[in-house]
């Protein structure tokens, strides 16, 4: 299918994607699709304060009944999958099948905002005064604005967005300015929604088309209590103090530096397919894509060896094509700086296989490689930053001690792994002296999380939860409550103070 046969299935017109001032290109052939309009930057206080009179709506619409809204979303979204998986694709350079995987995540998450909009518990406490009653409530916070990065275009607003609605919440998304096309197309699945809906305030969802500048405007309004950031901790690192100087709330997502450790008793032909999986899909642009593979030293060769074996035979190419499994990483500057890393990497001692430009067999334009699988002789300042590309560190360990220990000496703090068979490895692995990170887990890579776990991660990956378990309740204010039904007033700790 051609690039404008995939932009107007997915229901994207002429008019919106021409004449504009930013330029988009698709990471297959580096083609420029689109010129789109840019919201411009003073038009954010409108629409913030657009958002703010629809909050004063929202609020009180019953949160079963906001559940509705997400439950058409979810409706809206799967009948657009395959369209919007497509444009995934054109967007951000996935394969075809994670295009729609990504596009199924937004599903899966609506699915569990309708069962939490009937579901938003609070607690009620035991009060150590007689003809007392206390509750714990949770009410909406306000707008949240959603600053989305490039190699998720909307599974990260999805999590978000179908938690704020039903929370109570209005959303403002500025997705990247990188792959902003299937954002506009998700948020038309919404506004469908929004008509069938029928009575959502005007301003409940707003798309603000362009850069940093426009993130920018969210993190500085008081009016948006929330922002819920993704991206490099670079980002991160401008925008959550800003947030916190105004007494906002921000919900960070950032970095990662992912690692599997991978245990004499591991079952490898497991590994092998769990390693090549996170290390190289998504051309190893994935938050949670495994970056560093701590092997016990008894092990180590071979399961290079296999891995090299496997990396041989790594389909890279048109992301369309059937049986590609690796596609094009985002542009050209990120593929010179996977050059650049595998350069300090030899400098520090490493043995690079892979890790080459490619250009035959591969459409013309786009930023194709082969992965590569770098044997280190220790964890070295190269190692230990995330390179958004196809790298895998290999380095080896004796003790399961050193090994943690290793996986943890990194500033991120995302995801992990553990391949054992060996009980006492996996439980310590997942111990308080264990793995440090917000995703940890056994005979599982790294990444390709389900939506029902709480998603995020800890130390330079900022903190932030979204996604399923309790995240809620980062888009909520807790209100503690107190009741005193009996005919008379004693006070808290037995104090005294007769009038
Ligand atoms: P990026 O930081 O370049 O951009 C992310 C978003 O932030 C974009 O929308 C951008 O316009 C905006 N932005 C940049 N500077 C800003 C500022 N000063 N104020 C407000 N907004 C600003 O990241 P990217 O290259 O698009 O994405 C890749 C990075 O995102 C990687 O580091 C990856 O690990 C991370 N990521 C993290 C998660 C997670 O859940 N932890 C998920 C996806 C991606």
């Amino acid at each position: 299918m051609t690039h404008d046969a995939t932009l107007a299935a997915a229901g994207l017109t002429k008019a919106e994607l021409t004449g504009g001032t930013l330029a988009v290109y698709s990471p297959i052939d580096g083609a420029e699709v689109a010129q789109l309009h840019e919201t411009p930057a003073d038009e954010m206080a409108v629409i913030i304060a657009r958002a703010q009179s629809a909050f004063r709506q929202w609020r009180n619409v019953p949160a079963p009944r906001r559940g509705e809204l997400v439950r058409l979303l979810g409706e809206e979204l799967r009948n657009a999958k395959a369209e919007l998986g497509a444009l995934v694709t054109l967007d951000a350079g996935k394969i075809t099948s994670e295009g729609l995987g990504e596009v199924q995540e937004m599903i899966d998450i609506c699915d569990f905002a309708v069962g939490l909009s009937r579901q938003l518990y609070g607690l009620t406490i035991a009060s150590e005064r007689p003809g007392h009653r206390m509750a714990e409530t949770w009410h909406p916070m306000g707008p949240v604005g959603i600053i989305s990065a490039f190699n998720f275009p909307v599974a990260v607003w999805s999590w978000n967005a179908a938690l704020a609605l039903v929370c109570g919440n209005p959303i403002i998304w500025k997705p990247s300015e990188k792959s902003p096309l299937t954002a506009m197309a998700a948020h038309k699945c919404l506004e469908r929604a929004l008509e069938r809906f029928g009575d959502a305030p005007e301003g409940l969802s707003q798309l603000v088309i362009g850069g940093p500048e426009l993130g920018a405007a969210l993190v500085d309004s008081r009016d948006v209590p929330i922002v819920s950031a993704t991206g490099s901790t670079r980002m991160g690192s401008l925008v959550g103090p800003k947030v916190m100087a105004r007494f906002g709330r921000p919900i960070l997502e950032l970095g990662g530096n992912n690692a599997m450790i991978v245990a004499p008793s591991a079952d490898l032909d497991m590994a092998v397919r769990a390693i090549v999986f996170s290390a190289v899909g998504t051309a190893g642009q994935r938050c949670t894509s495994l970056r560093r593979l701590i092997v016990h030293n008894s092990i180590r060769e071979g399961l290079v060896e296999k891995l090299k074996a496997a990396y041989a035979t790594l389909p890279v190419g048109d992301p369309r094509t059937d049986g590609t499994l690796v596609g094009p990483l985002v542009d050209n500057g990120a593929r010179a700086r996977m050059l650049e890393q595998l350069d300090r990497a030899r400098a520090d001692g490493g043995t690079v296989h892979g890790g080459a430009s490619v250009s035959d067999g591969v459409p013309q334009g786009g930023a194709y490689v082969t992965p590569a699988l770098v044997d280190m002789p220790a964890q070295t300042d190269c190692v230990r930053e995330e390179t958004f590309a196809p790298i895998l560190y290999v380095m080896g360990y004796d003790t399961l001690e050193e090994a943690i220990e290793m996986q943890n000496d990194v500033p991120q703090g995302l995801s992990s792994c553990i391949f054992t068979l060996n009980l006492r490895e996996a439980e310590t692995f997942l111990s308080a002296s264990g793995s440090d990170c917000g995703i940890a887990n056994v005979n599982i890579g790294p990444s390709g999380a389900e939506i029902g776990g709480a998603f995020g991660g800890e130390k330079e990956t900022g903190g932030g939860r979204e996604s399923g378990s309790d995240a809620w309740k980062g888009y909520m204010r807790r209100q503690t409550c107190t009741v005193n039904y009996s005919a008379e007033l004693p006070l808290a700790q037995g104090v005294r103070f007769d009038i």
